[in-house]
């Protein structure tokens, strides 16, 4: 009989842009026993996690709860709840991820317009304020931190409009929350969605999001409660229903409520993997979270670049949890990626699409985001490039770095 040996993944560097090295205080909040999701013990901790969350997203709305599932299944249950079939949707595309909101659209029944940017630089607010003038959507929908590019998209001026406008504002923040400022209820944002696996150093998983009064009210016009749950007072709304049972946001809501109205059995473990990553987040503090990103990026720049390595795309919309690098002339990307993983256990990231074989993309997410890894980093790389047969002055990167922390002492 074939015997299958204990479970003994490496400790390994993840320097990608997610999943991330979990905290251990989150391995360990998430060994803990379970409990029933019915006990007031655990609806506390349900309770507290949506707390924590608005503190998080920045935001007065009531409803800020994980859809469990990973980060994409918060994308897909915020559009099919706020997108109705034959619904204006216009979404800005500059990187993967702003393709996978287009190709979510198109599944909700929406009439979708799109608009494209070269990937490696990001849209000046007025270009996509003059096509919603045309276009007249009843929804945007755009990425903040687009990790394929490592660009970062300004938000407020496009929320400005979209409240003008009536249009429903929803935004793709997985890889910026809790790494760079995402200020829900000042750039009139009407649903946000976060991720765990990145900048909150929680396993992938669950996908914690927030959305105001304007989104509730769509919702709730388009809400059908299930058949074995309804009672005599259940209402139901005047547009079509969603086309999801379990991206339902009505009937999440009614299950993160008061209520308890029971949709499907949330899911402990990751719950309290999720409290921790939030409660280390907020011990931190939001402002000196974000310095720490910005720190450790300057520093790997710092390194990347004194070792003659360049950097792709626009410098002015870079984002501060993904570097991209371009690979060297005449250096097999891959083979330097493997040997970073087989000979110093270091990981990153290549990248999609039209930049795949041109970049490596280094992410400094959250507990991964610290001096040590870059430093690690910084000296492997420059161990595998020599061994690549790539020429630079030796020693630069680390020394590069080093000065950085050093000037920044804390
Ligand atoms: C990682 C990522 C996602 C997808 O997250 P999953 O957890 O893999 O579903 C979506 N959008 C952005 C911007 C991301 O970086």
């Amino acid at each position: 009989m074939k015997r299958y040996e204990d479970l003994s993944p490496s400790l390994r560097c993840i320097m990608t842009p997610g999943p991330v090295e979990v905290d251990p205080r989150v391995l360990r909040a998430m060994s803990f026993p379970v409990l029933g999701q019915f006990d007031p013990e655990f609806t506390d901790i349900m309770n507290e996690t949506m707390e924590m969350l608005r503190k998080l997203f920045v935001t007065d709305n009531d409803w800020a709860y994980p859809v469990d599932g990973t980060s994409r299944s918060g994308i897909e249950a915020v559009m099919v709840s706020l997108i109705e079939p034959g619904d204006r949707v216009l979404i800005p595309i500059f990187g993967r991820f702003g393709h996978l909101l287009h190709e979510i659209a198109e599944r909700c029944g929406a009439e979708v317009f799109v608009l494209e940017k070269t990937w490696g630089s990001v849209f000046e607010p007025n270009e996509v304020i003059a096509a919603m003038k045309s276009f007249r959507p009843h929804v945007v929908a755009m990425v903040h931190g687009e990790t394929s590019t490592g660009r970062v998209q300004p938000l407020l001026e496009i929320g400005r409009a979209c409240r003008e406008q009536d249009a429903l504002f929803i935004v793709d923040a997985v890889a910026t929350i809790g790494g760079v400022p995402v200020e829900t209820d000042a750039w009139m944002l009407d649903a946000v969605i976060g991720g765990t696996q990145k900048c909150l150093s929680v396993p992938s998983g669950m996908a914690p999001i927030s959305y105001n009064e304007r989104a509730e009210a769509k919702l709730l016009s388009r809400k059908r409660v299930e058949r074995g749950l309804r009672t005599g007072e259940t209402q139901r709304g005047k547009l079509s229903f969603v086309r999801s049972n379990y991206f339902d946001l009505g009937m999440l809501q009614d299950y993160w409520s008061p209520k308890r109205l029971n949709h499907h059995t949330e899911m402990t473990s990751m719950l309290y993997a999720l409290r921790e990553g939030l409660r280390l987040t907020l011990e931190e503090g939001l402002e000196a979270r974000f310095a720490r990103h910005a720190l450790h990026e300057e520093a790997l720049v710092a390194g990347l670049t004194a070792m003659g390595l360049k950097l792709y795309g626009d410098p002015a919309s870079k984002l501060t949890v993904v570097t991209c690098v371009l690979i060297p002339e005449g250096v097999d990307g891959e083979s330097v990626r493997f040997m970073l993983l087989n000979r110093f256990g270091i990981e990153i990231a290549s990248s999609f699409g039209p930049l795949k074989g041109l970049i490596w993309r280094i992410g400094t997410m959250g507990f991964s985001c610290r001096e040590n890894n870059i430093l690690r980093l910084l000296g492997a790389l420059e161990a595998v490039l020599i061994r690549h047969g790539y020429s630079m002055p030796c020693g630069l990167g680390v020394q590069a770095a080093l000065d950085v922390y050093e000037s920044n002492i804390r």
